[in-house]
């Protein structure tokens, strides 16, 4: 029987974190056996915001060979840089054209990576505003307020939004394109890109109804492992992030011993010494005993249990120790496969082929559901 296909990829922007590790690239080696596997350097996201270009070919070059590191296979699966493979942009172009502005509107990456975050949402002032009764005059007042601060909300959207640029916007859709263009059935992402998933089956679904047809088959997020979501070190309420301006935030897989011993020893926690699971009070700490679960294949809750004689200070050494014993093999043979170029490229350029010569008969018929002429 023909295996399920998946693909799945993620940016060169450099900083790959232990996010990217435990929530995607780690969750794919074990894929390996079981499906036919497409890891692409989505280098066509990463320019949704600017790049140096020499960061974004050197990055491109590290992200493959922390794949590889990881336990990726290149004999087993395709690995290679998205634009190399020009169906990503051109069919992302045919799914443009079928996909509603209001449904990428509701996408909330793109209001984060505008910078957008108002301390109140257009949703809670809405919510607010409903449930005040206009008939008594204090209620007047305060709709008025909540108008006010409305429009204000709606201002800030505004000027974030008109100087941002129509690719990042777009990007949900070159998403979609990259799944649908190999008829991957599976994506293994980490949990923050849930919506844009159901957004791909959606556009698959306007697709198919648009030409009387079930050509795409509508793909299923796989997120997998103990740390779906990594949060950040220095906020235990926002996740883990290449794109967070402090180096603090994260554990990247080029840090060092020292590195690496330095954040987790900085690391937030909150007032409580005790070491316990409190996903919803405690995130910080959560976060911590997530991060040892998922890297030592346990609980965060067997974790709370079995250091419950240490303090949170003393449980940060603990996890120092194991993120070290676990990754710094990895940032070795990271180091390795980037003193040589020339192997990595040609196991990029494999990729590549083997990538084009799945998506070409895809996009061919696609191009003729559409009515282009072929010429
Ligand atoms: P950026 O901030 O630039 O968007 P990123 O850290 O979100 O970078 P991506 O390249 O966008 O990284 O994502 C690559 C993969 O890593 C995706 O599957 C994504 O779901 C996963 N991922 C990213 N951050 C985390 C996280 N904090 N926890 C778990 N998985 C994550
Ligand atoms: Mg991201």
């Amino acid at each position: 029987m023909k295996k399920p296909r998946i693909l799945s990829g993620v940016q060169p922007t450099g900083n790959l974190h232990l996010g990217n590790y435990l929530g995607a690239i780690r969750n794919w080696v074990g894929l390996q056996d079981s499906h036919e596997c497409l890891f692409m350097l989505a280098d066509l996201h990463a320019i949704t915001v600017p790049q140096n270009p020499a960061d974004l070919t050197r990055n491109t070059r590290e992200t493959a060979a922390a794949y590889i590191a990881c336990g990726i296979d290149p004999k087993r699966s395709a690995i290679f840089p998205q634009s190399a493979v020009t169906m990503h942009s051109e069919l992302a172009w045919i799914l443009n054209c079928h996909t509603p502005l209001g449904w990428l509107d509701r996408m909330t990456q793109y209001k984060e990576k505008v910078g957008f975050s108002p301390s109140k949402t257009i949703e809670t002032l809405n919510s607010q505003y409903s449930k005040l009764n206009s008939e008594n005059d204090s209620a007047f007042t305060k709709r008025n307020e909540l108008v006010e601060e409305w429009i204000g909300v709606t201002e800030e959207f505004e000027s974030k939004r008109s100087k941002s640029k129509l690719g990042l916007y777009a990007y949900p859709v070159l998403m979609t394109a990259d799944i649908l263009g190999y008829h991957a059935t599976h994506v293994p992402v980490g949990e923050d890109q849930k919506q844009h998933l159901e957004l791909a089956r959606d556009i698959a679904g306007a697709f198919n109804r648009a030409y009387g047809t079930e050509f795409f088959p509508l793909p299923q997020p796989l997120i997998l492992g103990a740390a779906t979501r990594v949060m950040s070190l220095t906020d235990g309420t926002k996740k883990m992030s290449k794109s967070d301006p402090s180096d603090y935030s994260r554990i990247t897989l080029t840090d060092d011993a020292d590195a690496i011993a330095n954040k987790i020893k900085k690391a937030q926690t909150d007032s409580d010494p005790a070491l316990t699971y409190d996903e919803k009070n405690r995130p910080s700490v959560a976060n911590l005993l997530t991060i040892y679960a998922a890297l030592d294949d346990t609980t965060p809750q067997q974790v709370a249990e079995k250091f419950s004689t240490l303090k949170t200070g003393q449980f940060k050494a603990q996890l120092a120790d194991l993120a070290v014993e676990k990754l710094s093999p990895i940032t070795a043979r990271m180091r390795d496969l980037m003193d040589d170029h020339s192997t990595l490229d040609n196991l990029l350029k494999d990729g590549a082929n083997q990538a084009r010569a799945i998506a070409a008969p895809i996009f061919e018929e696609t191009k003729r559901m559409v009515g282009f002429l072929q010429v």
